[in-house]
């Protein structure tokens, strides 16, 4: 990497965010597109996120992604916000040009390529269980009831947040049954029920499936069960419980992937790399 005057920069501002593999990603595609770029991890706390964005803005960023807890309070400081970030209400991915910040985001997208690639569900016949209500349960839940999806349970730890999201799916997709539940609530029904179950909470980024409020025991091989948290290499706790009761399981990092080719499309006007990304990320 030769960075000279003329280096564009891309960050992601996140807490935390040393654990993340998308410098790793990105940095191997700039390089491999032969392009003068370079991405760099920023912690930001949720108090500085406002001086973060202005910062990005005043070192002339070409753009950001933005990670756990800041991608609903993102949406709310740029300039203006694509239709995939005004429909979620969150943003993983800042584009810089002609002086604004537009807000956009590949992660419900990106987390479609990664399960059409791993399975051939039909997502008309996938009632779906999403633990989280944060940034990344909103763009799959959204993603999911854009694929048809007959129902969407989100169980979250805060109910009001599990509320509002239940709220907007009603809202935008009246033929989506939409439930919210608490973390103290029994879901082992609707478990059993569902044909898909999403973990969009960080719960397991330590490998601890204590706290999990799940009902892993009701698991079958008829699940499709999908960790967004990624360890690198290791596997999630969820994961591991999923693979013991023989059901079909998707790890963070093909989601990770899809989300950041779009995102590198989206700051370089590039096709994506995609196998050298892969490889990055699988060689960590
Ligand atoms: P976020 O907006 O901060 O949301 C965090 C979610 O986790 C909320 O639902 C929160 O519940 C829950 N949570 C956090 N700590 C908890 C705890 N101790 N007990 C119970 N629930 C807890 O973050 P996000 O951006 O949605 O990201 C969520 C996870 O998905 C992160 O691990 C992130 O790395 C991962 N992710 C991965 C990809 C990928 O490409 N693989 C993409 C996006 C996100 P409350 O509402 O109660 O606070």
């Amino acid at each position: 990497m030769n960075i000279d005057g003329k280096t564009k920069l891309v960050g992601i501002l996140g807490d935390p965010v040393s654990h993340s593999l998308s410098p790793r990603m990105q940095n191997a595609a700039f390089a491999a597109a032969g392009l003068n770029f370079c991405y760099v991890p920023l912690s930001v706390s949720h108090k500085e996120l406002p001086a973060a964005i202005e910062g990005l803005r005043a070192m002339r960023f070409r753009g950001a992604n933005v990670t756990i807890p800041h991608k609903v309070a993102a949406a709310k400081l740029l300039d203006c916000l694509d239709e995939s970030a005004a429909r979620t209400g969150a943003v993983n991915t800042i584009v810089s040009s002609g002086g604004g910040l537009t807000g956009h985001n590949t992660d419900g997208a990106g987390f479609i390529s990664a399960l059409t690639e791993a399975t051939k569900l039909d997502f008309r016949r996938a009632p779906a269980v999403i633990f989280g209500a944060g940034g990344a349960a909103r763009s799959v839940a959204v993603a999911l009831a854009e694929k048809g999806v007959p129902r969407i349970a989100i169980i979250n730890r805060t109910m009001e947040k599990a509320s509002d999201l239940k709220a907007l799916l009603m809202l935008e997709f009246p033929q989506v049954e939409a439930f919210a539940i608490g973390f103290k609530e029994d879901c082992a029904d609707l478990i059993f029920s569902s044909k898909l179950l999403i973990n969009a909470t960080s719960l397991g980024m330590d490998g601890d499936l204590k706290r999990f409020p799940m009902a892993v025991d009701k698991l079958t091989e008829d699940h499709i069960v999908c960790d967004l948290v990624y360890r690198g290499a290791k596997e999630t706790p969820l994961l591991a419980a999923a693979r013991e009761k023989g059901a079909t399981s998707m790890g963070g990092l093909a989601m990770l992937l899809h989300q950041g080719a779009a995102s590198f499309k989206l700051w370089t006007g590039a096709e994506p790399p995609t196998e050298i990304m892969r490889s990055a990320l699988e060689s960590k």
